[in-house]
């Protein structure tokens, strides 16, 4: 096959490695940066506050109150916290939600971003910030939102329970799977993706068995790091579609739904996208969704939708909102076979 197709790689600086984090602090003189403030989520706290000692004289605070879907007036407190303390650029270790946080901040004041990524998620590497706003999700995209640098150690994540690592590994794969059938994809997508796959279905089930193994550690943040990069650099599809949907309009937990529907979207998606998912189906026994199924139910992942609390009632409204504006697909967006779709993803069900 003839190759056709347009690449724009993404200015982020990345640094891996176990223990790399006694790297942050030259990291902040290369960007010139003096007064770090760290941010983190309320339950990290605590690790915030050991990141803000480690850094002595260069962190000025921490502002631990980063949530889920980055809301808007979580990032107004987070200004005035930044002002209040005269700093002159953010810390983020955690998650998506911190990272969401430091690119909210990093959009209104340009302030350049160290990013510690300690979940899956691949905001990190994704020039893309999703906010909230009287219970409307809005997305940006632009180049002032992407970190500057992030650090990958896997130390820092041996204490991500079992139970997350699996949900967030899962959003991270759904990444990849989409990203290889993308429309805009390209041979280094295309790459990055089955590399991440491999990775995080090595990782996953060693994390489940020995969740302090260091080995596994860096295998998962590793396939992460592609899996986000692929979703920073592709448009996503029905799968991203779907998430978002319930996400925004049904208040389900981010990575959860992910990893429940991940599935079922690959198997709508893996006639019409065979070709270009083929090495992604190897992974998997040949079968990408049952395979993917499988594989979830042996991690201990949620399978049931209705497990996150969304009702039967709810699944025409969720069909209508997500066949409503037309996006990109490899299989058309049939509005009868998302009802059954989302009808087997809430029931917990093999997909067909
Ligand atoms: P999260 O950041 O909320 O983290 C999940 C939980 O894990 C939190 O309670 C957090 O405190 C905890 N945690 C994180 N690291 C830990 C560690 N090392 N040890 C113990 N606990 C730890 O969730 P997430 O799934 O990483 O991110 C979800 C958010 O990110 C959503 O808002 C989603 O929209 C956003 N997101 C954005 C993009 C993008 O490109 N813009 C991409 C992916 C996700």
């Amino acid at each position: 096959m003839a190759h056709d197709f347009v690449y724009t790689s993404h200015p982020a600086r990345i640094i891996f490695g176990p223990g790399s984090q006694a790297r942050i602090a030259d990291e902040l003189r290369h960007l010139d940066c003096r007064r770090a403030l760290v941010l983190s989520t309320p339950t990290r706290r605590n690790a915030a506050l050991e990141l803000h000692d480690q850094l002595g004289e260069l962190a000025v605070g921490v502002f631990s109150e980063a949530a889920m879907h980055t809301p808007v007036a979580v990032t107004e407190r987070a200004m005035a916290a930044f002002a209040q303390v005269d700093a002159d650029c953010v810390v983020a270790l955690g998650g998506g939600s911190t990272v969401g946080l430091a690119k909210a901040i990093a959009h209104r004041n340009d302030a350049p971003q160290v990013v510690v990524a300690t979940t899956y998620a691949g905001s990190e590497v994704t020039p893309i910030l999703g906010q909230t706003e009287n219970g409307l999700k809005t997305t940006i995209k632009g180049p002032g939102i992407l970190p500057e640098v992030v650090i990958y150690d896997a130390e820092l994540t041996v204490d991500l329970p079992p139970a997350i690592s699996v949900t967030s590994g899962l959003n991270a794969m759904a990444h990849a799977v989409e990203g290889l059938y993308a429309r805009d994809r390209n041979p280094l997508t295309g790459l990055m993706a089955v590399e991440g796959l491999d990775s995080l279905k090595r990782a996953l089930p060693a994390i489940v068995a020995r969740p302090h193994d260091l080995e596994a550690r860096s295998d998962a943040l590793y396939g992460a790091w592609l899996c986000g990069s692929v979703l920073g650099s592709v448009g996503m599809s029905l799968h991203h579609k779907l998430c978002h949907t319930l996400g925004g309009s049904f208040d389900l937990p981010h990575a959860e739904t992910h990893a429940i529907l991940l599935p079922h979207t690959a198997a709508y998606n893996a006639r019409a996208a065979a070709d270009v998912l083929a090495p992604a189906a190897q992974l998997f026994g040949g079968e990408l969704g049952g395979g993917l199924y499988d594989f979830a139910a042996g991690l201990g992942a949620p399978l049931a939708l209705e497990t996150l609390g969304l009702r039967e009632a709810d699944l025409d409204r969720a069909t209508e909102l997500a066949v409503m504006n037309p996006y990109w697909n490899p299989r058309p967006i049939e509005r009868h076979a998302i009802r059954e779709l989302l009808g087997r993803a809430w029931r917990g069900e093999r997909p067909a």
